[in-house]
Parts: structure tokens; C-alpha cells; sequence
């Protein structure tokens, strides 16, 4: 098993790539190692793309800089205190951390050293499958028997997973997001108990961590089950400070074949929200959304709520013109997907429904002011009321009435 295991990662693009490369020859010097770690073995190992690539050195952080350096790299130090440096080497950056260690604990500040031994490094981070390393011929290093967990899915936590909890509450939500990325079958019992018992220390979490850990959670294919288990510890009430629609939520992700959007976390947490309004600003605030998500989410509870009581499928045509394609597919996927969940026999006609909005050209409102005024209308409140009346003209008669059409109707005489 090795040593396919090894050719996995010889053979992986991102680490035969020259960039990476050059990063290894710069820093391995005078007897320092370095080594991949963390997300980009566990992806490699398990299938997945490599989106970010972290190393691990024994070499001092002011040294990697200065080698970095020399060898027409371009470091950048902001992490530097903390152990990393930046390296961007052939167009894409690597962060390269000294090993560290834990040398004692006051409270729940670890101080930390930078160190030279590759187990304590490993004793430091969250879980046995984020625990592996490869050098850069791809040989993989396991100092804590992290491969099977990995091959096997498993998200356990390293050492003790209370203790581990209180050094760093966010790692109760990553507990969560990397089971729903990653994992397989149910989670590990220790670490949920932990999870469950320490709840509390979410609140002492910045909004921005927590609101980063969810969205990427509600991405992962695995995420109905996952924030099933998080409602179920009470830990989705406290870092939202609301009630989850679990089971609307799951019945979303039943539709991850026929809609890309549903892996979306704007979506996501307007099904998870349901319709309370009040819910739904709030996950924004606690969450810390940009604009350009609040605004996406609040669009498609829009179009949510106008649906609510249809019973057929809605015209595709009106629902984009008013509220655009995106909302349109979003608030379709919020309001019908519990229903199809229930009934699967509409899901062939509701996938054709997606699709039609999808290609549907958005219709175009053929008058403007202008040309009532060119018409003889004088310019004022009537003639905005007018142009209204007219547009709901045009929407009722599904689109189909014409700019001649609508400009006779408007006749001034008339
Ligand atoms: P991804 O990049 O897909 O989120 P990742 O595992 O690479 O996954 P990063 O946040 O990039 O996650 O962290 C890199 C590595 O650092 C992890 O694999 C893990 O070994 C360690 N790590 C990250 N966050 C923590 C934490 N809160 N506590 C302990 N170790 C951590
Ligand atoms: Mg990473």
C-alpha cells in the first residue's frame, strides 16, 4: 500500500511542478528538510484537486526568508512572526512554516518555539489525516500513523480531543467542515462528544472564522449530515444565534446532481434560514457576509417568498425579468426541493424547469421615457406611472406585446 501511496504524491502535477521545486532547493540547505504537509498529501491521497499547498521546514523563518531571497524568489514576511513566510515561486505561493512545538501551556495559550522535530510538529495539528508530509520526491512521512485514518476517511483528532479543543475552539467547527469535505460514514464518536461538551468556546471565536469554516462546511458533499450533528450538539444555535431547517437543508442537497447551486453557502443558509427574515439577516451579521452575499441571499428569499403558495410551476419568464437568473434558480431550488425530496417523480420536470430558466433570454422591456415623451407625453410623475402601467401591461400579456403595441396603447389621447 506504501508504496502506491508514494506514487500517488511522485506523480501529483502540483509537486512535480517547477515552482514547488525551486522552493525545495532554496530552503533545503546546510542540512535543513522541508517538507508538504497538511491539505495537499490528504488530497492527493483521497482524489482531490490540490487548491493550496503549505510546507514545513526545520529551517528558521529569517532564513528561509534570506534563502528565498537569494535564490530570485519572492518572499513575502507578513506570517513571519508566527513561523511562515510566503514563497511565490512560479506564479503561485507556497507558505512555508518552521516546524514548531509546544513547550508549555498557560491556560489556553500554547507558547510556541520553532523546533527541529518533525513528531512534535505533528503533535500540533488538529487531525491524524492532516498530519502527513512528503518530501519532494513524494516520499511520504507519517510520524504519527496518519495514513490509514486518511485512506479510511476517518477524521480523528490527534491526542486528546478535549484538550485539543480548549488550545483552539475553531477546531470544533474544522472537526466539522473537514468530516463533510473529506470523511466517510459517521462521525468519530470521542471527537463529537468533545465537540459537544466544550460548545461554549464557540462564542469566544471571531465572527470572521467562524463565517469561513461554515461557508466552506456548506460547500462539502457531506454537509447535511455534518450540520445535522452540529444542530443536534447545539453548537448551529451558537454560532448563528438561530434555529436550523435541518431537514429543508438535506432535502437541498438531495438535488446536488441536478443543481450545481446547491452546494452554494448563500443558498444553503436561505433553506437553512427558511422564511423568517429576521433569521436571514441575522446569519449575515453573525457570519459576517460580504454585501454581495446578503445581497444574493436576500434576493432569492424574495423570490422564496413569492412562491410559497404556488402550487404548479411558476412562469420563467416573469421570475427572471423581475428578480434575475440567479435568484430565480435559487429561490426555485429553496421553495421546491423539499417538495421533490417527498415526491421524486417531479424531479425530471423540475430539472427541465432550472434548465429552461437557465436558458432563458431575459426579456427586455421594449419603451422607455424617452419615447412616450417623443410621443407627445409632457416629462413628470405622470408620465413614470404611465410607463409602469404599461410595463404591467407588457408582463401580463407574457412579454409578448411589442413596442408598437405598448406605444399605441399610450397614445396621449387615448
Ligand atoms: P484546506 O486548505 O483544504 O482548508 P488544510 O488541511 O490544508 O485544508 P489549512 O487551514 O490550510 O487546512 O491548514 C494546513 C494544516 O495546518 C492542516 O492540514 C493542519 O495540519 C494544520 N492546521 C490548520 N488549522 C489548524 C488548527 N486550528 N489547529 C491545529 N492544526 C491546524
Ligand atoms: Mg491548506
Amino acid at each position: 500500500m506504501s508504496l502506491n501511496v508514494d506514487d500517488r504524491l511522485r506523480e501529483s502535477d502540483w509537486l512535480r511542478a517547477p515552482g514547488i521545486q525551486a522552493v525545495f532547493s532554496a530552503v533545503e540547505q546546510e542540512g535543513d528538510e522541508a517538507r508538504t504537509v497538511g491539505g495537499a498529501i490528504r488530497n492527493t491521497l483521497l482524489g482531490y484537486p490540490v487548491p493550496d499547498v503549505d510546507i514545513a521546514t526545520t529551517a528558521r523563518p529569517e532564513i528561509v526568508m534570506k534563502r528565498a531571497q537569494d535564490a530570485g524568489l519572492k518572499p513575502i514576511g507578513t506570517g513571519i512572526d508566527h513561523g511562515t513566510i510566503t514563497i511565490i515561486s512560479g506564479g503561485f505561493p507556497y507558505e512555508v512554516t518552521t516546524l514548531r512545538e509546544d513547550v508549555e501551556t498557560y491556560g489556553r495559550q500554547a507558547r510556541v518555539v520553532f523546533g527541529r522535530d518533525w513528531e512534535k510538529d505533528a503533535r500540533r495539528r488538529d487531525f491524524t489525516m492532516n498530519a502527513l508530509y512528503a518530501d519532494r520526491h513524494g516520499h511520504l512521512h507519517d510520524p504519527l500513523g496518519g495514513l490509514e485514518d486518511c485512506l479510511a476517511r476517518r477524521v480523528r483528532f490527534i491526542g486528546d480531543p478535549d484538550a485539543r479543543i480548549r488550545e483552539d475552539y475553531l477546531r470544533i467547527l474544522r472537526f466539522f467542515r473537514i468530516f463533510a469535505a473529506y470523511g466517510k460514514g459517521e462521525l468519530d464518536r470521542e471527537g463529537l462528544g468533545a465537540c459537544l461538551r466544550h460548545r461554549d468556546g464557540l462564542r469566544q471565536l471571531s465572527a470572521e472564522r467562524i463565517g469561513h469554516e461554515m461557508r466552506r462546511l456548506l460547500s462539502a458533499p457531506l454537509a447535511a449530515y455534518a450540520l445535522k450533528m452540529m444542530n443536534d450538539c447545539g453548537l448551529w444555535e451558537i454560532a448563528t444565534g438561530g434555529l436550523a431547517r435541518i431537514e429543508d437543508y438535506e432535502a437541498l442537497r438531495l438535488l446536488d446532481e441536478v443543481a450545481r447551486e446547491t452546494r452554494d453557502p448563500e443558498l444553503g443558509l436561505v433553506v437553512l434560514a427558511g422564511f423568517v427574515r429576521e433569521d436571514l439577516e441575522r446569519i449575515c451579521d453573525r457570519l459576517r457576509l460580504s454585501n454581495a452575499e446578503r445581497k444574493r441571499m436576500q434576493t432569492a428569499w424574495a423570490v422564496m417568498k413569492k412562491l410559497r403558495n404556488s402550487e404548479a410551476f411558476p412562469e420563467a419568464a416573469a421570475l427572471t425579468y423581475e428578480f434575475g437568473k440567479q435568484a430565480t434558480v435559487d429561490g426555485l431550488l429553496a421553495i421546491w426541493s423539499g417538495r421533490i425530496a417527498r415526491n421524486s417523480a417531479d424531479r425530471g420536470a423540475f430539472s427541465n424547469m432550472l434548465s429552461a430558466v437557465r436558458h432563458q433570454a431575459v426579456p427586455e422591456f421594449p419603451i422607455k421615457g424617452a419615447d412616450l415623451i417623443a410621443s407627445g407625453h409632457k416629462p413628470g410623475p405622470a408620465l413614470g406611472k404611465l410607463l409602469k402601467h404599461l410595463e404591467s401591461e407588457w408582463i401580463t400579456s407574457g412579454f409578448t406585446l411589442t413596442r408598437q403595441q405598448l406605444l399605441e396603447h399610450s397614445r396621449p389621447e387615448s
